[in-house]
């Protein structure tokens, strides 16, 4: 079966992890029309938009995109790409698997956790007021009424979080333990003090496992969690976050087992997927042919297993496996102590892949 995919390369170090993805995935000989689309700084000087009304068509039209990552100005400039495509394609879970490779140093070398990040609502969504906008004195005049005092050199960040929102990412997060035969799912949240919104949340998914007996179910304090995490993070299955702590934890979670450049994720909605390193644009690094390409290419497989290209997406993460195991080629990231460990570059590490793919296919079974 031949699929159209949109791919788009992304900012910074994007189009190079990008590259490597799309050839692993090719070399697997599936048949793919890509539809290059450009979002970021380069759409923004072309057609004056960071998020061009094209490329959400075009996600929408193919119904899956591979994506690189895309620079957020920080503090000023235009909103994040990123967030606005997950809120106009409706994305609302954000799946991150954090799993342990062998060779790859840390302190857990056996850990297999699933993120399970609400992806669409909370602080991350980004409603905001700046101190001097007509907003902010609207919202300063309401709170004097309501008898609170707001200064005038305050600004102001929603946290929107509704039911829907929350017992849909809930609920996938509890079909997805039974779906890949977990044990458990824990809740993370910060309802002892944000009991509206995060209480919100716990609620939405305590009733969520009411229909999973099947499942464990547990809670946990955001705080605490991320101290149980760096400490005995095996103790954990499946974590199940609103959207802000979900971005926060990942990193840590990506950390435990290695790094950003093992980070895969999936923006999975009802209508369109879109799969995408964990990792940002890392800009300092930008056409180096430095950056670990595996993050983009293991969501490249997630991509394949959305598809149901299962074996394909298997054959590409066991010689993933196979050249972190050995050790010998790998970027600066997830490099060995091994003396024949050689540091390569992104285009480096994809050909290795590539070539432990045909000799993994060439062996009988
Ligand atoms: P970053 O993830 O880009 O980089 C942080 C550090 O992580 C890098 O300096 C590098 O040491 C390491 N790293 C990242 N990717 C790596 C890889 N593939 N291989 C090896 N090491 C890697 O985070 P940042 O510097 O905070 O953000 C840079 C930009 O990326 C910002 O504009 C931010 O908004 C954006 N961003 C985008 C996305 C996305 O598009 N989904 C996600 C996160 C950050």
């Amino acid at each position: 079966m031949a699929y159209t995919i949109t791919l788009i390369p992304g900012d910074g170090v994007g189009p190079e992890v990008i590259e490597a993805a799309r050839r692993v995935v090719e070399a697997t000989g599936i048949e793919i029309q890509w539809e290059l689309q450009e979002t970021g700084e380069k759409a923004l000087r072309t057609s004056g938009s960071p998020i061009p009304d094209e490329v959400l068509e075009n996600i929408r039209k193919n119904k899956v995109a591979l994506k690189g990552p895309i620079t957020t100005p920080v503090g000023t400039g235009f909103r994040s790409v990123n967030v606005a495509i997950r809120k106009a394609l409706d994305l609302y879970v954000n799946l991150r698997p954090a799993r342990s490779f062998p060779g790859v140093k840390s302190f857990f070398p056996n850990l297999d956790l699933v993120i399970v990040r609400e992806n669409t609502e909370d602080l991350y969504a980004g409603i905001e007021f700046e101190q001097a906008s007509q907003e902010m004195r609207r919202l300063r005049e309401f709170m004097e009424n309501e008898k609170i005092k707001v200064s005038e050199d305050a600004a102001c960040s929603f946290k929107l979080m509704t039911w829907k929102g929350s017992i849909r990412a809930a609920r996938f997060a509890f079909e997805y333990a039974v779906r890949h035969k977990r044990k458990k799912v824990t809740v993370v949240h910060k309802a002892n003090i944000m009991k509206a919104t995060d209480g919100l949340f716990l609620r939405a998914a305590k009733t969520a496992a009411e229909d999973f007996p099947e499942v464990e179910f547990e809670d946990r304090i955001v705080d605490n969690m991320c101290m149980q995490l760096v400490q005995k993070p095996e103790l954990y299955d499946v974590l199940l976050l609103p959207n802000l702590y979900g971005d926060i934890v990942s990193d840590l979670c990506a950390g435990l087992v290695g790094g950003l450049g093992l980070a895969p994720s999936a923006n999975l909605g009802e209508r369109a997927a879109v799969f995408e390193p964990v990792h940002g644009s890392a800009p300092r690094y930008a056409g180096q042919n430095k950056v670990n390409p595996m993050a983009a290419i293991l969501s490249a497989c997630l991509m394949l297993r959305h598809l149901g290209e299962v074996t394909r997406a298997e054959q590409i993460e066991s010689a993933i496996s196979q050249v972190l195991g050995e050790g010998k080629m790998v970027t600066y990231d997830v490099k060995s102590t091994s003396e024949e460990s050689l540091v390569v570059g992104t285009k480096e590490v994809a050909d290795e892949i590539i070539a432990r793919m045909k000799e993994l296919s060439r062996k009988p079974y």
